[in-house]
């Protein structure tokens, strides 16, 4: 008997937007805060007061749903949902129930089997809940700073067929709404979030039965993602197995979460359906009304996106993906490259300088390429030179990192520090005599013994690049050493 499995994920994921203040009163969202200092009788609940809706909020809302190519209505309304815990002290989020913002839409990812389209089923605005601190002795605390910050709540079809692909999409997500400046999209603040919703169809000779669909609630990790949906996957077949009984219908869908240590989901509760929400409009909030000028504007602004980017430096310049990948994934950055390429430096050295000088030292000071504060005219500078061979690869690290504090050009500073590249062939023939004179075993590898010819020459290459304080031609190195390695009398 043959039995095959497939499984069957979608995703829920509640993004952050990048606002100063809250979704319907004036506070300003701030994670450091001090406990319940961002609050006002509008965001506690106050009876008699009236939410306003934050513009910054709906424009990113809706610029995300164009990026996910999703249909955009002119009309949206305001639902409540019945919420009965403390971090929500209204005892109800507003948030959109049957007339989302964005509907429809699509996504592309990289799948195992390629590029694979993800179906965006909705996209809607909500607020944030609190925080209920349960860890303080006996007793639990409750926040609300974070209660009424703007969420862009994301809903996928369930296309996705492994823990792997969801995983690359969350990934793609992130890209997509920190490029767009939708969102600052810090995992470590839970600006982002995730619920995959999880169930198996599993074949049997023809007969096909499904199992009930588990929710795993708020994840909060790319990891996590993809370490709890394939564990899910799993225990769902396990349990059929062992129970024939556990199939849609027969079985409730139920809410789990992800317990990281154990590696496992547990069972919460089953789950809610729509229903026990009780949603309703809410009476305090007017409708959200884009016009076709509104709506114009918006998508002309929309950018070229990050995937599609990259694909065309790939495409039209040749930059490896992987390069691309990496100087894509900031907008500011991707900017600055194309000002580079634009300034005459040549593409692929200047890719190659983007991904390891620059990026190393972007690194080391936790910013992007473009936070360093490098101009593109003078990143281009630091590309020709090492091109027309005026210094090399090793001098250009020093030099990029010399011009983060220093505004001279690259060949100034080069200039003052030495580091034009020698190409005196007299000066590099005298450094490989000392290199050779003073590490004889390695020469005398090289010669005998052909499985450590190759490490031993690049050992004296790297002594004549010392001898010469980095500034000696490593072209001209390889064949003076190369040669001298031939000459067997020297
Ligand atoms: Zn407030
Ligand atoms: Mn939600």
């Amino acid at each position: 008997m043959t039995t095959t499995v497939h499984a069957m994920i979608g995703l829920e994921i509640h993004v952050q937007l990048d606002t100063e203040t809250k979704m319907f009163c004036g506070c300003p969202v701030r994670y450091e805060a001090a406990p319940n200092s961002c609050t006002c009788p509008v965001c506690l609940g106050h009876p008699g007061t009236l939410p306003v809706i934050n513009r910054r909020a709906y424009e990113l809302a809706v610029r995300t749903g164009m990026a996910l190519n999703c249909r955009i209505a002119t009309f949206t309304k305001w639902d409540r949902k019945s919420y009965y815990y403390p971090d929500m002290p209204k005892n109800y989020q507003i948030s959109q129930y049957d007339l989302p913002l964005a509907s429809e839409g699509w996504f592309e990812v990289d799948a195992a089997k390629g590029p694979r389209r993800v179906r965006i089923r909705r996209a809607h605005l909500e607020e944030d809940a609190g925080k209920n601190i349960h860890d303080v002795g006996d007793r639990t605390l409750v926040d609300l700073n974070r209660a009424g910050t703007p969420l862009l709540e994301i809903v996928t079809e369930p296309d996705f067929e492994s823990a792997d692909e969801a995983y690359q999409f969350c990934m793609e997500l992130h890209r997509l709404v920190t490029y767009l400046g939708v969102s600052e999209g810090n995992m470590k603040k839970g600006q982002m979030r995730f619920e995959p919703n999880v169930n198996v169809r599993i074949v049997t000779e023809g007969e096909e039965v499904r199992t009930p669909i588990a929710e795993i609630k708020n994840l909060n990790s790319f990891r996590s993602v993809r370490d709890a949906i394939a564990f899910e996957v799993d225990r769902q077949v396990e349990t059929w197995q062992q129970d024939e009984g556990y199939v849609i219908g027969r079985a409730p869908n139920e809410n789990r979460g992800w317990n990281a240590d154990r590696g496992v989901t547990e069972f919460q509760r089953a789950k809610e359906a729509a229903q026990d929400y009780r949603y309703f409009p809410d009476p305090d909030l007017v409708p959200a009304l884009l016009s076709a000028a509104e709506l114009e504007a918006l998508r002309a602004e929309l950018p070229e996106l990050p995937r599609a980017r990259g694909r065309r430096w790939q495409d039209e310049w040749g930059v490896p993906a992987e390069a691309a990948d990496t100087i894509v994934a900031d907008r500011a950055t991707a900017d600055l490259f194309e000002a580079v390429v634009a300034d005459g430096a040549p593409v692929e050295l200047a890719a190659k300088q983007f991904t390891n000088v620059w990026q190393s030292l972007a690194n080391a000071r936790e910013t992007t390429i473009a936070g360093l504060g490098v101009s593109a005219e003078r990143m281009s500078e630091l590309v020709r030179s090492v091109n027309e061979g005026a210094i090399n690869k090793t001098a250009a690290q020093v030099l990029a990192e010399a011009m983060l504090t220093r505004d001279a050009s690259p060949d100034e500073l080069a200039d003052e520090m030495g580091l034009v590249q020698v190409r005196d062939v007299a000066a590099t023939e005298a450094w490989v005599e000392d290199a050779f004179a003073a590490n004889a075993q390695a020469v005398a590898d090289a010669r005998a013994n052909p499985k450590k010819a190759k490490a031993a020459a690049g050992f004296l290459r790297g002594q004549v690049m010392k001898l010469s304080g980095g500034k000696a031609d490593p072209k001209l190195v390889g064949e003076l050493v190369n040669r001298r390695l031939n000459d067997v009398s020297k």
